[in-house]
């Protein structure tokens, strides 16, 4: 099967710009004119700090960071800052945690052991299919920050506002980065990993305020304290500097198409293809709850196991591929970053339409 045949429903790693891929194959063996791959040169060489300053530019400048915030391009994925975050943030108080998918539990258990970790809001009984409001989210006095996932790839849900409230705000953007506008002036520390959204897997991008630097619990490990992080340039040790020369490339492609807002324009076209076929279908049901539902990744299922294994054969056999529910989850999962064309989305609600319409 070729790549054009293909439309890529990954959560994660999942599909990445044309533009980004065929430009790291032509320069593979020579990286502009150096005689070497990009992997090949060190990562204290000028030729590699170019692509480094070059990645956090164009971020800054798509997201609006502002010169508050420090951004870090750091190894370990979205997993290490479960334990980096209350590590360098909890000062051995209390944190608050909003649990509304898995990952968002894990973090939550990750800072059970370094300080009080304080359930804001827990959607599990209702199978994470929706986003607390407000008023649900219950405080501590002395939060040290507020926790919570902006996007929940494995239930797809997504918040569809910013919480308020007065300690800062810790929130795991892995999953929808760069799809919506952000004011991260808001934000006391804004994380992703990268391979949902911008890169391989193997790099984590954090945005963290300056003024949360240096209050790391001493058994911080060095290579998890932010404040040595921001004095090191990311570069204590060996960066990820292919994920880092992808992220640059991903960025060019995101300015090329007219930057965030696109994104997000883009996004809600897809999801709402999707969403209008769902809430008229008479097989298929999403998952996630009006008001709180994702536009990254849609969960839907047919109601019936062997009808989901038919539906996802048939959709592979289409070109339309990984498209399988995670397992905690069950059904199905369209994860549709910012990367899959909306002629994907058709092509997907063109199959679910024919498979409906053969199994009712
Ligand atoms: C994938 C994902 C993670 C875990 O990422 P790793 O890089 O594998 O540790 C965490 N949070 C969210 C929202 C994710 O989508």
């Amino acid at each position: 099967m070729e790549r054009e045949q293909v439309y890529n429903f990954a959560p994660g790693p999942s599909t990445m710009p044309d533009s980004a891929l065929k430009t790291a194959a032509a320069e593979l063996l020579n990286f502009r004119g150096s005689g070497m791959s990009i992997m090949e040169i060190s990562h204290r060489s000028a030729l590699f700090q170019d692509v480094f300053d070059s990645a956090c530019a164009k971020l800054r400048s798509l997201m609006n960071v502002p010169e508050t915030h420090e951004i870090l391009l750091l190894q370990g994925g979205a997993t290490t800052q479960f334990a980096a975050i209350p590590m360098n943030l909890i000062e051995g108080g209390t944190a608050d945690y909003a649990i509304t998918g898995s990952f968002s539990g894990k973090a939550y258990e990750e800072a059970k052991k370094y300080g009080t970790a304080h359930i804001a809001a827990n959607t599990k009984s209702g199978g994470h299919d929706r986003i607390p409001s407000q008023e649900e989210l219950s405080f501590s006095p002395d939060a040290k920050y507020f926790y919570y996932c902006a996007n929940n790839t494995i239930y797809g849900t997504e918040w569809q506002y910013v919480p308020e409230t007065a300690a800062p705000l810790v929130c795991d953007m892995s999953s929808d980065i760069l799809s919506r506008e952000v004011d991260v002036s808001k934000y006391g520390l804004i994380y992703a990993g990268a391979q949902k959204n911008m890169a391989p897997a193997g790099l984590t991008v954090v945005i963290v305020d300056k003024s949360l630097a240096g209050r790391e619990l001493p058994c911080t490990p060095k290579i998890l304290s932010y404040k040595t992080m921001i004095e090191t340039g990311s570069m204590l040790n060996t960066p990820p500097c292919w994920c880092i020369y992808m992220l640059d490339l991903t960025l060019d492609w995101v300015i090329a198409q007219g930057g965030v807002k696109a994104m997000e324009e883009r996004r809600q076209e897809r999801a709402g293809l999707l969403y209008d076929f769902l809430d008229n279908s008479r097989l298929f049901k999403p998952h996630a709850l009006p008001g709180s539902r994702s536009y990254m990744n849609v969960t839907f299922r047919s109601g019936s196991d062997e009808l989901d294994a038919a539906f996802i054969k048939g959709a592979a056999e289409r070109g339309l591929v990984n498209l399988k529910g995670h397992k905690i989850a069950g059904g199905m999962r369209a994860s549709i970053y910012n990367a899959m064309p909306v002629e994907g989305v058709k092509a997907l609600v063109a199959y679910m339409k024919e498979f409906e319409v053969s199994h009712v």
